[in-house]
């Protein structure tokens, strides 16, 4: 199961915030299934309620990503919850971090470090940067589930038609462990290579004894 929530920032800041994230995860199924197929899918819910401001920290977006990791593991209802939490975050003075972070590998483990965060505040007035142009946050938050998922950079593959994977890293130097190859075209859209589409579907297959 794809748990998606927001933080108390998110919630202050959105119109209708759980309407946004219904919204959100409706679409994140539908690129998942676009572009992964649908053996091997995970269910995707909203997590009600938000993260408080209180128990996260302000010194980076992954020391907020670890405490709404804990925050969750604690409060969640469903004592089972072996998954993916991703984390609508939203963090107005920090435009120097990195717009996602996630824990690799950790989706359907009993780690409770599961979660991928992604701000959407640098988003406010549409996609920012090169990288994600394309697809603007909502391509951050596919990355950061799919890592999640065990899905890595080197991954990361142009194209024939010069269309970029979701998870190209943002530097060069990793073309000898590649699984394609790197083009000059760094728009990402949101399709995977088969590197990714292996190591995800085995990752929850392996994983699959635990839910
Ligand atoms: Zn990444």
């Amino acid at each position: 199961m794809v748990y998606l929530m927001g933080t108390e920032p998110f919630y202050d800041n959105v119109e209708d915030p759980e309407d946004y994230i219904e919204e959100v995860c409706h679409d994140l199924y539908e690129v998942w299934k676009e572009a992964l197929g649908t053996s091997h899918m995970p269910s995707f819910a909203v997590s009600h309620g938000y993260i408080p401001e209180e128990e996260l920290s302000r010194q980076s977006l992954y020391a907020r990503m670890a405490d709404a990791s804990e925050w969750h593991w604690w409060h969640r209802t469903n004592q089972d919850f072996v998954g993916s939490l991703q984390v609508l975050d939203w963090v107005d003075d920090r435009r120097e971090w990195p717009y996602g972070e996630a824990y690799t590998g950790n989706a359907m483990t009993k780690s409770p470090y599961q979660a991928g965060i992604t701000n959407f505040y640098p988003f406010l007035d549409g996609a920012v940067g090169y990288f994600f142009r394309e697809m603007g946050v909502f391509g951050i938050l596919f990355h950061e589930l799919l890592h999640t998922y065990d899905a890595e950079h080197w991954h990361g593959a142009t194209s024939t038609d010069d269309r970029t994977t979701v998870m190209l890293p943002e530097e060069r130097g990793a073309e000898d462990k590649s699984c394609l190859f790197f083009g000059e075209n760094y728009i990402r859209h949101p399709f995977v290579s088969p590197c990714t589409l292996s190591t995800v579907h085995s990752h929850i297959r392996e994983h699959m004894s635990e839910v």
